[in-house]
């Protein structure tokens, strides 16, 4: 049995489904499962936490630590680390993820394994398996050295476990000092969206170049509500200025691995099936039967988008009303 810590993500006293991922996976993995959870006006979420399996819940609830900045989070992560040495650190490879590991790994001087979609346990000993060369291949990583090892881990890649509130979590309250930081975010100014991000939610429904304009991307959104999905977007419609770039999915923009993909009218580059060749199902709408996107697609429709969604909308309407 090793001991295990998840770094927790929560925005605005929400918890984030993948960090349920996290402590499911270690606890299935006969660990220790500690969390660390920081933030402002959070301690009540503790008890969710036990929910999942996590032993232990390390809170730090503090004014300075009501928005994430990588300087203050690292350094009350990393003293909690350095304290309790852990034999591993599991994070999401979510953008506040791929921000702060790579941070606390160099403080504590120990490799980092990032967006990996699997991992063991073998006693204290962590392996993960993280894709390369743009999804074409993906490699099995162990740890050398001393000091915990991290790994970061894509979403949506482990399942959320089943709750269970009869489980409960131990709490205990950090005491943290942030008198001598450098940086300090006065003002968060949200963007316009209130689709879930692509990065989290079950199902993305996603266009390409081919929807012609933004007015026409209304089309995927209103299938998008009926699944209640988010829309995504390749990089020639976010180019084009159809889409933000929060949107993008790709090599260059966010990797996704939702239950269920969506692409209509993309071709399927290389870049962008690296953002999302690890969804559970694919299904591809496409005009041209030869389109690389076929290839990784479990489900094709050969055909016009325009035409293929509205009935798709429909169908999945009735199915819903039924
Ligand atoms: P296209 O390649 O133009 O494909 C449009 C598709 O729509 C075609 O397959 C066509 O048959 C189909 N189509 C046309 N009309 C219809 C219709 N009416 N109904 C149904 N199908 C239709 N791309 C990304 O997506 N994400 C990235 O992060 C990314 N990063 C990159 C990084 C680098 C360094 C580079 C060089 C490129 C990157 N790209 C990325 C760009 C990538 O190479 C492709 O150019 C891009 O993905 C193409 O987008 P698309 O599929 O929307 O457009």
């Amino acid at each position: 049995m090793a001991k295990v810590f998840v770094v927790a993500e929560q925005r605005e006293g929400r918890l984030k489904k993948s960090t349920f991922e996290l402590i499911g996976a270690s606890a299935a993995g006969g660990n220790e499962t500690h969390v660390v959870l920081l933030g402002e006006g959070i301690a009540g979420l503790a008890a969710e936490l036990g929910h999942y399996g996590a032993t232990k819940v390390h809170v730090a609830d503090n004014a300075g630590l009501k928005f994430y900045t990588s300087e203050a989070y690292s350094k009350v992560i990393v003293d909690l680390l350095n304290a309790e040495k852990p034999e591993a650190v599991l994070a999401s490879h979510t953008p506040t993820g791929r921000d702060l590991m790579p941070r606390i790994a160099a403080r504590l001087n120990v490799g980092l394994a990032s967006d990996c979609t699997q991992l063991s346990f073998d006693g204290g000993k962590l392996k993960v398996r993280r894709p390369i060369y743009a999804g074409k291949a993906t490699v099995e990583v162990e740890f050398l050295g001393s000091g915990p090892q991290i790994a970061t881990v894509r979403a949506n890649a482990l399942g959320i476990p089943k709750p269970d509130t009869s489980k409960s979590a131990q709490t205990a309250t950090l005491n943290v000092s942030l008198s001598d930081l450098k940086t300090k975010v006065t003002e968060v100014v949200k963007g316009s969206s209130a689709r879930p991000d692509v990065t989290e939610a079950p199902i993305v429904v996603s266009g390409g170049r081919s929807l012609k304009n933004a007015e026409n991307f209304k089309m995927l959104e209103e299938l998008a509500d009926v699944l209640g999905a988010a829309v995504g977007a390749s990089r020639a419609a976010v180019d084009a200025g159809y889409r933000p770039h929060r949107d993008q999915v790709g090599q260059t923009g966010k990797v996704v691995s939702p239950t269920l993909y969506i692409a209509c009218g993309i071709s399927g580059a290389i870049q962008h099936l690296a953002g999302m060749r690890t969804s559970k199902t694919i299904v591809a709408i496409n005009t041209d039967p030869e389109a690389p996107i076929f290839q990784v697609a479990d489900y094709g429709v050969v055909g016009d988008l325009f035409t293929v969604v509205p009935v798709l909308k429909e169908e999945f309407k009735k199915l819903k009303e039924h």
